[in-house]
């Protein structure tokens, strides 16, 4: 069966930094779906080629914390890539004002956001382009890591999609400071921005370009001595800043357990080689101690 009648196309469900999002109705599975459309005008044949190569690496990914690639394929000038479809996303949810979240919620949202990464990062992909919106919910509670390695397949989309500027919020020190050879701990500090949301309810680091987001990290966490961070001034776009020392954090988050505040702080280290990882963080005694994590379908929903 052809792909283009194996997918019934439904409403459009937004768009997207690649592309337009649709709904649509796989009449093989009888399951809905998300086609996400993506232009690929005047691309190389090779291009596609190796996208589509890629692509079936992340088909075979396949994990209750990230979202399933179903399918892929060439139509006109475009690439479709079928996911499963996902009924709402955390930032819906951190926005949601008649949703209270309780400290067992808000683990049961690490905990699964840190078991997606983890698997992940052990296969050495990256996902680049964490923020609440990417953290997909089904409709049995799970949270599933959406667009796991299309930033790496299709490079940082460009500057004229505004949904960059809400990446800036969630985008590492590092990552800041130009670092080409970053890894897998980006995504832990965009974990952690995500961890603080939820404690807080609303986007913890807002910055309105590079050097303001940088200003406002080392706000929160002190401009880093040269014994903290040795290779800070050897990245491309450094820049030295006034220092500032750090406050405690406990001020930022007053309402936080002694030991979510623990691993903030191990998630937010500013070196990238000494910040934890999302192994180390599932470790953590933070998900050991009580309460226990909420079971996902027993997650508070929009409504
Ligand atoms: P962005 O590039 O801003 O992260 P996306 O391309 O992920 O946006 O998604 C664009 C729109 O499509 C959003 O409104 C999102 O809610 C919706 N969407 C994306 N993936 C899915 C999915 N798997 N199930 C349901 N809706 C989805």
């Amino acid at each position: 069966l052809d792909p283009s009648e194996r997918y019934r196309k439904g409403i459009t469900l937004g768009q997207g930094t690649y592309g337009t999002v649709y709904k649509a109705f796989d009449i093989v599975t009888n399951k809905t779906v998300a086609v996400k459309k993506i232009h690929l005008g005047n691309a190389k044949e090779g291009v596609n080629v190796t996208a589509l190569r890629e692509i079936k690496l992340l088909k075979e990914l396949s994990h209750p914390n990230i979202i399933q690639l179903i399918d892929a394929y060439p139509h006109k000038q475009n690439l479709h890539i079928v996911f499963e479809f996902m009924e709402s996303d955390l930032e819906t949810v951190i926005k949601d004002r008649n949703i209270v979240l309780s400290p067992a919620d808000i683990k049961s949202y690490m905990q699964m956001t840190l078991k997606g990464l983890a698997v992940c990062h052990k296969k050495w992909i990256l996902h680049r382009d964490m923020k609440p919106n990417n953290l997909l919910i089904a409709s049995d509670g799970q949270l599933k890591l959406g667009d796991f390695g299309l930033a790496r397949l299709f490079g940082s989309p460009n500057r004229r999609f505004t949904h960059q500027v809400f990446a800036l919020w969630y985008r590492a020190p590092e990552l800041l400071f130009g670092s080409k050879n970053y890894g897998p701990v980006v995504d832990i500090w965009a974990a952690g921005c995500i961890f603080a949301e939820l404690l807080l309810r609303r986007p913890f680091l807002q910055g309105t370009g590079d050097l303001d987001q940088i200003g406002k990290v080392f706000a929160a966490f002190g401009t880093p001595r040269q014994s903290q961070w040795p290779e800070v001034g050897t990245l491309p776009d450094f820049v030295e800043f006034q220092f500032v020392p750090a406050p405690p954090l406990r001020s930022l988050f007053p309402m936080a357990s002694e030991d979510a505040l623990d691993l903030l702080s191990k998630m937010f280290t500013l070196d990238p080689k000494n910040r934890i990882s999302a192994q180390q963080a599932l470790e953590h005694r933070y998900f050991s101690s009580v309460p226990a994590p909420t079971r996902p379908d027993l997650l508070p929903k929009p409504s």
